[in-house]
C-alpha cells in the first residue's frame, strides 16, 4: 500500500518534531513504522516527483520534468507494470489533476480512479472520497493480493480545509488541510485494521514534496530545492513486522528508492533504477550519511528560461548548483541560510563530482517537453501552477531563480487571483513586468486577462510581444486566433492555429478550431484533414466528429455525414447539436419519425433548442400530431431569437392553421 500525501512538509509531523499535534494518526502510524529522517524527493512537483516514487527513475530518465507538456515514455518500466505482472490487483486512487491517468501513471494498473476529473473543470477530490472509493476497491478484491496506491491532494494549494478544521484552523488553512488529512489517513487505515489487513500488509506514506509557506520568498513549491520542499516525511511498514525492525533511519534516501524497496518486498524485481531498496536500512544495516541524495528543478527554466536548479543532499550538506552556487551545513543551519561555499570550496567540489555523475546526463528540458495544451494548462492554474515555454537563456547569462524571486512570486499571486479578482491579478502581472521587462510568461497572463474582458486589440499586442519574447504557449495562439476570426481575418486566423498546432501536435481543441476556421475559408478538404488530426489526437472528443457531419452534408456527402453524427452521439450522447443535425437528415430524406426522434433527443438535452422545437413542430405536423405541432410552435414563437423572426412569423400561420382546422 502506497499513501502519498501531496504537498507535506516534514516538520508539520509530530514524528518530524512539530508540536502543533496535527497528525496524531500519522504519529501512531509512525511508532509501527520506520521513519526515515532525511528522505529526499527528487523534484518538488506532483507529475515528475510521483513519476520518479512509480518507477525508481530520476527525472532525467523518466523523462518528466515538470506538471505539463510531459508524458511518461511507454518504454519506461512503472512498478506498477512489475507487480501486476508478478500477480499483484493493481489499483490507483487519485486526489488531483496533475496526475490524471493521461500523464502516463496508470501503466500498469487494472483500475486507475480518476474518473472524477471528467467533469469540466474539476481539478481534486477530497482525500475522503478517495479513500472512500479505494476501500471498495480493497473490500471487493482483498481475495487476491493487490498493490493500492492512494493520492491524498488536499494540503496541495488552494487550502481549504472542511468543517471543523476550518474554524479550528483558520489563522492556518494549511495546518487545516494537514490535520484534516491526518485524520483520513487515521479512519482509512482503522478500517484496514478492520478488515485484518493492516498487519499483513507493507504501507508506505511519502510526501511528493513539502510546501515553502514563505521560507526563501518562495509561497508554494517547485522553485527552489531547499528543504521546505525537498525534505520530505516517509514512513515504511512492513508485514507482519519482525523484531529486528529499526525505528528511525538517519542517513539520506531517495524517494527513487520506493519502487525498488517496494518491488523486493512483493517478491518481483524491477528494471534497473537509480533508487536502491532500503529494506537493508531498515532491517538495521548503518548506510551511508554521505551519499548524495538527487534533486533537481526545471520549472522555471521551461517556463521563464531561468536557470535550472540541481542540488545534492548528504546527511548533513547540501549543494545547490546555480550560476550563484549555494552550500549549506544543515546540522548548523537547518534554515539554510549561509551560504558556505566560499568557506569550504573543496567539500564543495567533490559534491559537484557527485552532482554531476547523478545527473543522467543533464538532457536539456526542452528535448523531451511536448507543450501544454490549453486544456490542461486552464485547470493547472487553478491549481496555481503556470504552464508554457520560453526560450532558455544562454549559459553564460543565464538567470538565477533567487535573483527573480520576487517576479515569480507577483506572477504566482495573479495567477492565484484570476479566477476571482481580475484587476487584482492584472496589478501583479504588471508589477512582474516592471521587475523584468522581457518576462513572456507575465505578458501572456496579462493578454489572457484583456482577452477575457473582451479588449481583443490590446490582448492581440500583448500576445505578440509575448511570443516576440520568445514564450511559447499554445492559448496565445488559440485565442489570438479567435480574435482573428472576429475581425474577420480568416487568414490571420489560420496562420496562428497552425502555429499552435505546430507547437502541440496533441491539442485537440486547436486542431478543431483550425478545422472550423478551414471550413469558413471554404476549404473542406483542408477542413476535413484538421477534424481527422483533432480525432487521431483525442479519439473520446465528440466534436470533431460533429464538425466533420457538417461539413460532409455541406459537400453532399449525406450518407458520410449521417455516419459521423452517429460517431459524435456514440462519444457524446447527450450533444443536442448533432441530434438536431441528424433529424434534419431525416426530413430531407422524408422520414418525419425518424427526424422527430432526433428532434426529441435534441430537445432532452437542450429543452428550449428552438432549431430542434421547430423542426419537431413541422415534423409532427407531417405525422398528424396537431396538439404536439400547436405545443412546440408556441414553445418556438416563445424561446426564438430576434433573428429567426421569419421562422416565428411561419410558425404564427401554422399556428392560425391549426386553431382553423380545430
Ligand atoms: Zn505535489
Amino acid at each position: 500500500m502506497l499513501i502519498t500525501i501531496d504537498t507535506l512538509r516534514a516538520d508539520r509531523l509530530g514524528s518530524y518534531g512539530s508540536t502543533r499535534g496535527l497528525t496524531p494518526s500519522l504519529d501512531a502510524f509512525a511508532r509501527e513504522a520506520t521513519r526515515f529522517a532525511a528522505a529526499v524527493s527528487q523534484v518538488p512537483l506532483t507529475l515528475p516527483s510521483h513519476a520518479t516514487i512509480l518507477t525508481g527513475l530520476h527525472p532525467a530518465h523518466h523523462g518528466i520534468r515538470t506538471n505539463d507538456g510531459f508524458r511518461l515514455t511507454p518504454t519506461v518500466p512503472t512498478l506498477a507494470e512489475s507487480l501486476k505482472a508478478s500477480g499483484y490487483g493493481t489499483a490507483a486512487f487519485i486526489g488531483g489533476y496533475p496526475l490524471r491517468g493521461s500523464s502516463g501513471l496508470s501503466r500498469g494498473f487494472d483500475r486507475y480512479d480518476d474518473e472524477f476529473l471528467d467533469a469540466p473543470g474539476v481539478t481534486e477530490r477530497s482525500a475522503g472520497a478517495v479513500t472512500q472509493s479505494a476501500t471498495a476497491w480493497i473490500e471487493a478484491n482483498r481475495s487476491q493480493p493487490f498493490f493500492v496506491w492512494i493520492h491524498l491532494f488536499d494540503p496541495h494549494s488552494p487550502y481549504v480545509p472542511p468543517a471543523p478544521f476550518a474554524a479550528a484552523y483558520r489563522d492556518a488553512p494549511y495546518d487545516g488541510e494537514v490535520a484534516y488529512t491526518d485524520a483520513i489517513v487515521g479512519r482509512f487505515l482503522d478500517r484496514l485494521r478492520q478488515l485484518n489487513l493492516f498487519a499483513s500488509a507493507a504501507i508506505v506514506v511519502v510526501a511528493d514534496h513539502g510546501e515553502s509557506l514563505g521560507d526563501h520568498g518562495e509561497r508554494t513549491h517547485g522553485t527552489f530545492l531547499y528543504d521546505a520542499t525537498i525534505r520530505v516525511p516517509l514512513l515504511i511498514k512492513l508485514p507482519d513486522r519482525a523484531t529486528t525492525v529499526r525505528p528511525a533511519v538517519d542517513v539520506p534516501v531517495e524517494t527513487a528508492d520506493l519502487a525498488p524497496t517496494i518491488a523486493m518486498v512483493a517478491g518481483g524485481t524491477l528494471a534497473p533504477s537509480d533508487g536502491r531498496s532500503l529494506l537493508p536500512l531498515i532491517a538495521g544495516a548503518a548506510g551511508d550519511p554521505d551519499r548524495p541524495a538527487y534533486a533537481e528543478s526545471y520549472y522555471q527554466n521551461v517556463l521563464l528560461g531561468w536557470s535550472p536548479l540541481r542540488a545534492v543532499r548528504t546527511g548533513r550538506w547540501k549543494l545547490i548548483e546555480a550560476p550563484r552556487s549555494e552550500l549549506y551545513d544543515l546540522e548548523q543551519d537547518p534554515d539554510e541560510l549561509q551560504n558556505r561555499l566560499s568557506e569550504r570550496a573543496a567539500l564543495a567540489a567533490g559534491l559537484q563530482r557527485a552532482l554531476t555523475s547523478l545527473d543522467g546526463g543533464a538532457r536539456s528540458a526542452h528535448d523531451a517537453s511536448a507543450a501544454a495544451t490549453s486544456e490542461s494548462a486552464e485547470r493547472l492554474r487553478s491549481l496555481g501552477y503556470a504552464s508554457g515555454s520560453a526560450a532558455p537563456t544562454a549559459a553564460g547569462r543565464a538567470i538565477d531563480p533567487k535573483d527573480r524571486v520576487a517576479v515569480w512570486a507577483e506572477i504566482e499571486d495573479g495567477i492565484d487571483l484570476t479566477a476571482h479578482d481580475p484587476a487584482s491579478a492584472e496589478q501583479k502581472f504588471a508589477r512582474a513586468l516592471q521587475l523584468e521587462p522581457g518576462n513572456g510568461l507575465a505578458m501572456k497572463y496579462l493578454a489572457d486577462l484583456r482577452f477575457r474582458a473582451g479588449r481583443r486589440r490590446e490582448a492581440r499586442d500583448l500576445y505578440g510581444r509575448a511570443i516576440a519574447a520568445g514564450f511559447r504557449h499554445p492559448d496565445a495562439y488559440v485565442n489570438l486566433a479567435s480574435i482573428a476570426e472576429r475581425e474577420g481575418h480568416l487568414d490571420e486566423a489560420r496562420a496562428a492555429l497552425l502555429s499552435a498546432v505546430r507547437l502541440t501536435a496533441s491539442d485537440a481543441d486547436a486542431w478543431n478550431r483550425l478545422g472550423l476556421v478551414e471550413a469558413r475559408r471554404g476549404d473542406l478538404e483542408a477542413a476535413r484533414r484538421a477534424f481527422a488530426q483533432a480525432i487521431a489526437v483525442a479519439g473520446d472528443r465528440a466534436e470533431p466528429y460533429y464538425n466533420l457531419g457538417v461539413i460532409e452534408r455541406r459537400a453532399g456527402h449525406e450518407t458520410a455525414a449521417q455516419a459521423r453524427l452517429q460517431e459524435a452521439i456514440a462519444r457524446n450522447p447527450t450533444y443536442a447539436e448533432a441530434h438536431y443535425e441528424l433529424g434534419t437528415g431525416c426530413l430531407l430524406a422524408r422520414q418525419p419519425t425518424c427526424a422527430l426522434d432526433a428532434y426529441r433527443a435534441a430537445l432532452a438535452s437542450r429543452p428550449d433548442y428552438p432549431e430542434a422545437l421547430f423542426g419537431a413542430a413541422r415534423a409532427e405536423l407531417d405525422l398528424g400530431s396537431r396538439d404536439d405541432a400547436r405545443r412546440d410552435y408556441e414553445h418556438f414563437v416563445r424561446v426564438a431569437p430576434k433573428e429567426y423572426q421569419k421562422q416565428v412569423d411561419a410558425a404564427r400561420a401554422a399556428l392560425q392553421q391549426l386553431r382553423i382546422k380545430n
